[in-house]
């Protein structure tokens, strides 16, 4: 199926040509005929699929359909973070590229006078994180009143971000009456009745799962010892050539030593998360993207929505201690059908966490020994078995004739735990 069976104007359809897109993704396809034709919407759909334009191309076409001289804001899009929203501000734009709308992104952490003077010029569109666009409402420096299309973009993220009530407090200066689209991964109970207040009849679009980025990303795991993941990750860049590299580190400050650990190896390295400013959080990713920095050490604040074109690497130097995060950490590579690789690094003390996201998975993630980097303790059956052998000899044989995985995962405990349960064992 091509584009030029969804309805699409001319002009749209020259720009999505020159983007390069040769067919819609599923969440396209589904969903752009039901936006035209005016329906709220509850999309559930994984990153990667393309949701941007999904709601992009049709608001964009029902503006040029309906437009009028007189400039006002018609179209609002609710983004959890400030790179999202500058990300998606582009993708109008980008889109619209033969159209005259002009789409303002309002964020904090930037100068909020340059944004009320670009207000005041006139915007069609209008793509922001909560926390700015209330000060904009709040102070009346934005006027949402004839607003014709709400937008809420990644809604679960949203929520993990403790957003929910700012966006109910943006609700009441929007008008009833308008068309609503909410997109979200997930739908825990509080989307669900936040969509039951909002959206009118929905039309329900779902993108199979089975599809999502998480299977088509090659995943693997590298049992190693903590005291050696730097080591490790060096060795990985230097060896495999890994050119693009985002490591995901749970903490700010871990983020920042890793950094400049690998500036110390001679790899070109940046940081980013919450800390940085604005400005160094922007140039951080633009040199990242035009591979300008080899390796970008990120908090989980990179995790969502944000798009790098071709991404190959994805590195989780520790592992999210929400299971989730691990599939929109490794999401942000195989994008749009492209291929990609997500390596963890595992330490013995991790072993929960893994195995949390492995059930999230429904599936295991291989494990692979890299040859020098053999950790003290680790998933490999081998090293299991002279350990299992000797507690076995302290066992009664009939307890000793099943070994299964079970068992395995006690090799993760530490070696403190180890002990002392094996010592319980032979006093018994
Ligand atoms: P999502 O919001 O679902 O995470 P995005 O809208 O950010 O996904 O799109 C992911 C990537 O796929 C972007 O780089 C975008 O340019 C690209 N993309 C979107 N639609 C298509 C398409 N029909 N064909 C090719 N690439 C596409
Ligand atoms: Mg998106």
């Amino acid at each position: 199926m091509s584009f030029n069976k969804l309805g699409l104007s001319p002009a749209l359809l020259k720009a999505i040509q020159d983007k390069g897109y040769t067919k819609p993704s599923q969440i396209q396809k589904e969903a752009i005929p039901e936006i035209l034709k005016g329906n709220d919407i509850l999309a559930g759909a994984q990153t990667g699929t393309g949701k941007t334009a999904a709601f992009a191309l049709p608001l964009l076409h029902i503006l040029q359909n309906a437009e009028s001289k007189r400039r006002r804001v018609r179209v609002l899009v609710l983004v959890p973070t400030r790179e999202l929203a500058s990300q998606v501000g582009e993708s109008f734009r980008e889109y619209g590229i033969n159209l005259r709308f002009k789409t303002s992104t309002l964020y904090g952490g930037v100068s909020i006078n340059t944004q009320i003077n670009k207000i005041k010029k006139g915007v069609d569109i209008v793509v922001a994180t909560p926390g700015r666009l209330l000060d904009h409402l709040n102070q009346k420096t934005l006027n949402l009143s004839e607003l014709e299309t709400f937008v809420l973009d990644e809604a679960d993220r949203m929520l993990d971000m403790g957003f929910i009530r700012d966006i109910k407090k943006i609700l009441k200066y929007l008008p009833e009456e308008k068309q609503n689209l909410l997109f979200s991964a997930t739908f825990p109970n509080e989307i669900k009745s936040l969509a039951d207040n909002l959206l009118n009849s929905p039309k329900r679009v779902q993108v199979k799962s089975n599809n999502s980025t998480a299977d088509k990303v090659e995943q693997v795991v590298y049992p190693i010892d903590k005291s050696r993941k730097k080591e490790l990750l060096a060795y990985c860049i230097k060896e495999e050539n890994w050119f693009q590299v985002l490591v995901f580190s749970r903490t700010k400050h871990g983020a920042n030593k890793l950094a400049q650990q690998l500036n110390k190896e001679g790899i070109n390295a940046d940081a980013f998360h919450g800390n940085k400013s604005q400005t160094q959080r922007t140039r951080a990713l633009s040199d990242f993207k035009d591979l300008k920095t080899q390796v970008l050490v990120a908090t989980d604040i990179a995790a969502r929505g944000i798009d790098i074109s071709l991404l190959p690497h994805v590195v989780n130097f520790d592992l999210p201690y929400v299971p989730e995060d691990y599939i929109h950490r490794i999401g942000r590579t195989a994008r749009a059908g492209q291929e990609g690789k997500a390596v963890s690094l595992v330490s013995a003390d991790e072993h929960k966490l893994l195995f949390d996201i492995e059930k999230l998975l429904k599936s295991s993630i291989p494990k692979e020994i890299i040859v020098g980097f053999e950790p003290a303790q680790n998933l490999s059956t081998d090293a299991l078995k002279p350990r299992e052998a000797a507690r076995k000899k302290n066992k009664s044989s009939r307890a000793s004739k099943k070994q299964t995985s079970p068992r395995r995962k006690s090799s993760w405990n530490k070696r403190g735990n180890k002990n002392k349960s094996s010592k319980n064992n032979r006093r018994s």
